[in-house]
């Protein structure tokens, strides 16, 4: 029972006390009793493990190829674990456009920590493979997908550089997910997600998870798991369990449906950009063709400067205005003012996060109404950008006027 599909549904089996139960059940237990003094048992403490959450852990270890999955309260603790196996004086070397909250806890909590954050274009290998040779360097961290502007980042070959100065290759796959690609098989030593996003799919949850290609990496990673205790509580690990069934099936359609919206974007006239690797005429499709098996549900999109996004996304009846992606229903964001507004204005707009881009996470809905909200919000925001313009005329023709009356006295 290889296939991915089938793996999703029982990928790990469900063997509990004979109950003949087909889902596993919740432990709701912080303690496990031993039988005697020295018969220490499977799990103690829930924090050091227990059953509900090593099930999500061995669904995440199967499904990307790895030795072994954690599971943490939320994406950012399951970032922040990874990144505690290394050690004050450390390089890590950052892709320049991460998650803001990623790019916050590098920034303000792990160089105050001692970590030297590189912040370098992954899409730029010879700028990577010049901060890779700093000696002090020990890892490259990237995005599959960046956010939001969608750029694929060459999981294999960043990986190769990385392991070429002596260096690991951890990747963020939360845009991704091991059912559009497995970077553990391109060669990258640790993935991570937000399963808040994908995974879980369904806004109901908070949760990271991280997956490692090695033995050492795993017991780096469990230590700090369990020292640092930012666990998944076995509810959440339920959730998470359960959207993982689902997976493909609303990624199917997500993606079906962020084609299509890109198609529509590119050819309205107030849109001035698309961002989506599933079109033929962006950069990255090359790329995502060959190591994607789809270029997933979010898309970002720039309108043009005489019209504002604001009254764009205030304009949505379907999409709902809301930061995060990956769940059943669609989503619009400002990142200039809602997901990446820790990153300075000038830092932004240079990784071109302009004033005019909107992220969309495409849903499962009926495309016909995203489409059609699309149309009805664009086409509000067009007749206030006509509006502005001719109001800029009046206050124009009365200016010249009044002028012209002055000239006329003096
Ligand atoms: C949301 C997100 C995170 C942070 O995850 P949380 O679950 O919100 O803590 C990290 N990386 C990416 C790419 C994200 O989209």
């Amino acid at each position: 029972m290889a296939r991915f599909n089938t793996q999703l549904v029982h990928g790990v089996p469900v063997n509990d006390n004979n109950t003949g139960a087909v889902n596993p059940p919740i432990y709701n237990s912080s303690t496990y009793t031993f039988g005697s003094v020295d018969a220490m048992p499977r799990w103690d403490y829930a924090r050091s493990g227990n059953p509900t959450r090593e099930f999500l852990e061995s669904q995440i270890a199967q499904l990307e190829h790895g030795e072994r999955g954690f599971a943490f309260a939320s994406g950012l603790a399951a970032i922040h674990a990874v990144l505690s196996i290394f050690k004050p004086g450390d390089r890590i070397v950052v892709g320049k456009d991460i998650y803001g909250g990623t790019y916050s806890q590098l920034h303000e909590h792990f160089s105050r920590w001692g970590l030297i954050v590189d912040g370098v274009d992954t899409q730029d290998p010879v700028a990577v493979s010049r901060a890779l040779s700093n000696p002090d360097a020990k890892a490259v961290y990237f995005e599959t997908l960046t956010n939001p502007l969608l750029k694929v980042n060459d999981v294999r070959s960043l990986s190769a550089l990385a392991h070429a100065h002596g260096a690991i290759a951890i990747v963020d796959n939360t845009f991704v997910t091991p059912y559009l690609q497995q970077p553990l098989d391109l060669g990258a030593d640790v993935v991570l997600h937000s399963a808040t996003k994908y995974l879980a799919g369904h806004s109901d949850v908070v949760a990271g998870l991280v997956v490692v290609r090695d033995a050492d990496l795993a017991s780096r990673i469990y230590f700090v798991q369990n020292r640092l205790g930012a666990v998944l509580a076995p509810a959440e690990c339920d959730s998470v369990r359960k959207g993982i069934q689902t997976l493909a099936l609303r990624m199917d359609r997500q993606q079906e449906n962020a084609l299509k919206v890109a198609r529509y974007l590119k050819r309205h006239p107030l849109v001035s950009a698309v961002h989506y690797p599933g079109l033929e005429s962006d950069p990255g499709h090359a790329l995502a063709s060959r190591e994607l098996n789809g270029a997933g549900g979010v898309l970002s999109f720039e309108v043009r400067d005489d019209v504002d996004a604001g009254t764009v996304l205030n304009s949505f009846k379907v999409f709902r205005l809301a930061v995060s992606l990956g769940a059943v229903e669609s989503l619009a964001e400002f990142p200039a003012r809602m997901t990446h507004f820790e990153l300075p204005r000038e830092e932004r707009l240079k990784i071109g996060i302009t004033d005019g881009l909107i992220r969309l996470a495409v849903g499962i809905e009926d495309s016909a109404d995203l489409l059609e909200d699309l149309e009805q919000a664009l086409h509000a925001a067009g007749e206030e950008s006509n509006d502005r313009a001719a109001q800029a005329t009046v206050n124009a023709t009365a200016t010249a006027t009044a002028l012209a009356g002055i000239g006329a006295l003096s």
